[in-house]
């Protein structure tokens, strides 16, 4: 018996089990310290009361003999893709069919299996910082090649985003058969422009590749900027797009996203949406009826309106972040059309020692960049996931700290 070997590849700590056993260790030798947690990107606000009706709703049919239910559609409840299709997709004047869309239990999930479908010899090309499981997937799935020293993976094609460039990446200078973007992006919270996107449609169709779009933070989005890369006209011949319930609907913990894999997508004869369709139908088993009603329920006009004000609180911690950094003379991106604050380290410090600094004199917690590839050293994220209060005492505690 042979282990596959490429999970041996991924090193040693994932950035988030590293920060936890940083703020663990702090604490045992700070036990009084009031740690404010500015760093793992999950949600602080309850589920809205429109969520919370459908679910106990959708609880109490499971109880009775003749609206139980047993194994979900593997690919989602029509109740739940006929939501999803007119909310998110015919609302913005883009048509699909429903079976291009296939409801999972998360984005991350998806991500991360999507690779199943592609030949291992496949190119990948991922932006470079970047969230960081389209990245360790890969590794895992044996497309890596070795790490370098300078921390990047030989077989992959790094995309670089630059601060003069406001971290968006550049076309790719080799080919790439498979591309993963992310807008509004996490880590740097800066989103793409209907025509930027469109470059990166041209050069995929001109190339015969492929672009995973994870669209996550979509619902963050207040400017005039595309929520779906499928409005991006020729997307359909080149991309799958990924979103969550998660971010958009404070579904961490409830666990609703979905994939569409257009039937457009058509490569050597061969269908991307069936081979989708074949490998969920095989290693997947759908999502719960209760979660699903309660991921129906934030289309419903009440769920839309509770949903929206969620992120709109949200968005103002965003705000209160950047504003106070740049007050501060931090340089700092995203916050607007995110919840992610993304800044460059003062006084040439590395992404932990900032860190360090941080935890250690106002016992803030945020996420190193380096943790999100090369380019992100020397930067830093902070997210607008926590409460308004402390928030805004985090703020205060690094305007008297800088
Ligand atoms: N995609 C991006 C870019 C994310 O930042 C995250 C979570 O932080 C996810 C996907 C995961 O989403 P889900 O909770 O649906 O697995």
């Amino acid at each position: 018996m042979k282990i596959n070997d490429n999970f041996l590849k991924i090193q040693n700590s994932y950035l988030f089990s590293m920060i936890d056993q940083k703020v663990r260790e702090f604490k045992q030798n700070n036990p009084d310290a009031d740690i404010i947690r500015l760093g793992i990107g999950d949600v602080t606000r309850p589920l809205v009361p429109a969520v919370i009706k459908a679910m106990h709703s959708a609880v109490d049919e499971m109880g009775q003999e003749s609206t139980f239910r047993g194994y979900p559609p593997a690919y989602g409840y029509d109740f739940l893709v006929n939501a999803i299709n007119k909310n998110d997709y015919v609302a913005r004047g883009v048509q699909l069919d429903n079976d291009e869309i296939f409801v999972s239990d998360g984005a991350k999930s998806d991500a991360g299996n999507i690779s199943d479908i592609f030949s291992v010899d496949n190119k990948v090309a991922v932006c470079d910082p970047i969230y960081p499981v389209y990245v360790d997937a890969n590794v895992m799935a044996g497309r890596s090649g070795v790490l370098n020293d300078k921390n990047e993976w030989s077989n992959f094609v790094y995309l670089t985003c630059r601060a003069e460039n406001d971290f968006l990446p550049e076309l790719p200078k080799e080919h790439a058969d498979l591309i993963y973007l992310c807008f509004p992006n996490n880590p740097t919270g800066m989103a793409i422009s209907k025509e930027e996107l469109k470059k990166w449609v041209d050069w995929a169709n001109e190339h015969g590749s492929v672009i995973l779009y994870d669209s996550a933070y979509e619902a963050y989005i207040t400017e005039d900027l595309p929520h779906s890369i499928y409005e991006i006209e020729g997307a359909k011949t080149c991309a799958i797009e990924i979103r969550s319930f998660s971010k958009t609907a404070g579904f961490t913990g409830t666990r609703c996203a979905y994939t569409i894999v257009p039937k457009e997508l058509v490569f050597d004869g061969v269908s991307l949406n069936k081979l989708w369709a074949r490998r969920q139908g095989t290693k997947f088993n759908g999502v719960s009826y209760v979660t699903q009603r309660a991921a129906e329920a934030t289309f419903s006009e009440e769920g839309k309106k509770q949903v929206r004000e969620v992120i709109n609180y949200y968005l103002t911690n965003a705000d209160v972040i950047k504003s106070g950094l740049s007050q501060t003379g931090f340089k700092a991106w995203g916050g607007v059309n995110s919840p992610y604050v993304w800044l460059k380290t003062p006084d040439g410090m590395t992404s932990w020692e900032f860190f360090d600094a941080l935890l250690g004199k106002a016992n803030i917690v945020g996420t190193p960049g380096a943790g999100f590839g090369p380019a992100g050293e020397g930067f830093f994220r902070l997210t607008a996931f926590g409460s308004a209060q402390r928030t805004a005492e985090a703020v205060e505690r690094i305007k008297n700290l800088f």
